[in-house]
């Protein structure tokens, strides 16, 4: 059960919103329970929908007078529980702030509210033939606010660079309510770089209110390229020559076998049937779009592709894409439960890590379908299973930790762009040493000493996680050769 809020809070709550923008029925309140991660639920002690960024700083000077946590949300489609409620807090949900505030073309930006659809943003500025480069496959539901807590990332990222690339600026409320300005609508301010600190920290700072995106000129020509292969260590193989030949697509994802079947079942992209599908979007001038797809049909082939099909017109590459981006709502076809993991490998590693999942998840009995954005090494193993089978989510759960074990010891991470938040938070000290897990508590608790924002998300906790003692302290070798300090 939610702790509740005085009587006297709550009337100053709804004196913030009014009554239409604070939700305290515990049947309403139940939408705001979880996010895409649905295994974990706690109820808000109550929901606050403001429609400005004073009214948020309203709302956050309350809860500093009154240190009441809360959890800023989105459209609540995080996969790492980043938008769970904490025990006792309010959620403040941005979805009413949903303006694109100004569109100015000839500097190439946008500005808009954190709760604009990251597809919305495209579809204001298509007609004058620009586009806004980051694309979760969840674009067409998941907010701007969302994906700069979270640094969200998709299949163009590849060549165009992650959420940070794109942020310019922001308007930030901070944890006791001051208002900020981070980042410069011009580049390369002078300072320490608080935007790049803001973005990615899962909603742990304070709450982004409006933010001003860089948006890019439509490439001239588009070609999307289908390499079809026998195996998943072939595909990947191609995707590392690829690259080492120095070629920059603009994606490059596979898609296995089983999601191949899943996308075919649900929205019908007439991929060919095979083991690893390599999906090689090329973007840029003809010319140069021209004499890269020929190096790359060329590499896909001498890596055993057996096809290598165009997608003809923009509707074929529009349903290219939108099989790629069903796949994990496409993996319920397969089966009634499933886990969707989220790590990170050098490219390099792709086939060598990738036959070891297979042999773990044989190991356990268990399917594993692997859908990812293979040419940043994001992988996204989803893990199959059915709960009504006694023990099998518990080995679904450990297999997919496992996972992520050995994406570490691959040189790599346990979140390519789905976060840390209430999921990953125990796995955040297998990756990370207690002095670098330090370092950036200070820096949390520089915006938030009195840890209100978001908390007990992200950083390992001993009533989480126990206490995870890594022995006595090693320092590093630059520390002790007097380069670098712990401090
Ligand atoms: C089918 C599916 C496909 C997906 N594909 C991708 C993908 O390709 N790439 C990818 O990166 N992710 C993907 N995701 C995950 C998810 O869509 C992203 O993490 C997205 O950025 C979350 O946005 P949201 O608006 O839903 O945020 P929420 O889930 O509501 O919140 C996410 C985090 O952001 C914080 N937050 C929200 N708004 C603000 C704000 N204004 N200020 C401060 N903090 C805030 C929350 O506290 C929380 O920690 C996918 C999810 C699904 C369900």
């Amino acid at each position: 059960m939610p702790l509740s809020l005085t009587p006297g809070v709550l009337s100053e709550l709804r004196r913030i919103v009014e009554d239409r923008g604070l939700i305290t029925a515990p049947n309403q309140l139940q939408t705001y329970e979880c996010d895409g991660l649905t295994a974990f639920r706690v109820p808000p002690a109550a929901v606050l929908l403001p429609e400005s960024t004073e009214q948020v700083q309203s709302i956050l000077r309350l809860c500093h007078r009154e240190r009441i946590p809360f959890v800023a949300r989105g459209a609540g489609t995080g996969l790492s529980g980043g938008a769970l409620p904490a025990d006792g807090s309010i959620v403040i949900a941005l979805s009413r702030m949903n303006r694109i505030l100004n569109i100015d073309i000839p500097n190439q930006q946008v500005t808009v509210q954190p709760g604009v659809i990251n597809a919305n943003v495209t579809a204001a500025v298509a007609p004058q033939e620009y586009f806004y480069a980051p694309d979760p496959s969840s674009q067409t539901v998941c907010s701007i606010g969302g994906n700069i807590a979270e640094n969200a990332g998709g299949a163009h990222c590849l060549k165009y660079g992650f959420t940070v690339t794109h942020v310019l600026e922001m308007t930030v409320v901070l944890p006791d309510g001051e208002v900020v300005t981070l980042g410069s609508k011009v580049p390369d301010a002078p300072g320490y770089d608080l935007a790049g600190v803001f973005i990615g920290s899962e909603g742990t700072l304070g709450v982004a209110t409006e933010m001003t995106l860089r948006i890019m000129r439509k490439p001239e020509t588009v070609q999307v390229i289908l390499a079809a292969f026998d195996s998943i260590t072939a595909a990947a193989q191609s995707v590392s020559d690829v690259i080492a030949n120095g070629q920059l697509p603009a994606a490059m994802e596979i898609m296995d076998r089983l999601s191949i079947e899943a996308a075919e079942i649900s929205v019908h992209p007439n991929y060919p049937l095979c083991e690893a599908l390599l999906l090689i979007e090329l973007d840029g001038p003809q010319a140069e779009v021209d004499l890269q797809m020929a190096t790359v049909i060329d590499i896909c082939k001498k890596n055993g592709a057996w096809e290598t099909r165009l997608a003809v017109d923009e509707n074929a590459r529009f349903l290219v894409w939108k099989g790629r981006k069903a796949a994990f709502a496409a993996a319920g076809r397969l089966s009634p439960n499933y886990i969707v993991q989220d790590g990170v490998i050098p490219r390099t590693s792709l086939p060598a890590v990738l036959e070891k999942l297979n042999a773990m998840a044989a190991a356990e009995n268990l399917r594993v379908t692997n859908v990812f954005h293979a040419g940043d090494g994001n992988l996204h193993p989803i893990v199959l299973y059915n709960r009504d089978n006694p023990g099998e989510e518990e080995r679904a759960i450990d297999l997919s930790l496992r996972i992520l074990d050995v994406c570490v010891e691959a040189g790599g991470s346990i979140t390519g762009e789905h976060g840390v938040g209430r999921e990953k938070q125990c796995s955040m000290s297998y990756m990370y040493s207690d002095p670098d897990l330090e370092t950036m508590q200070r820096v949390r608790r520089a915006f938030d000493p009195l840890n209100l924002s978001n908390p007990e998300k992200l950083f390992p906790t001993p009533r989480i996680c126990g206490e995870r003692s890594r022995g006595a302290y090693a320092p590093h070798p630059i520390e002790a050769s007097g380069i670098a300090e712990v401090f």
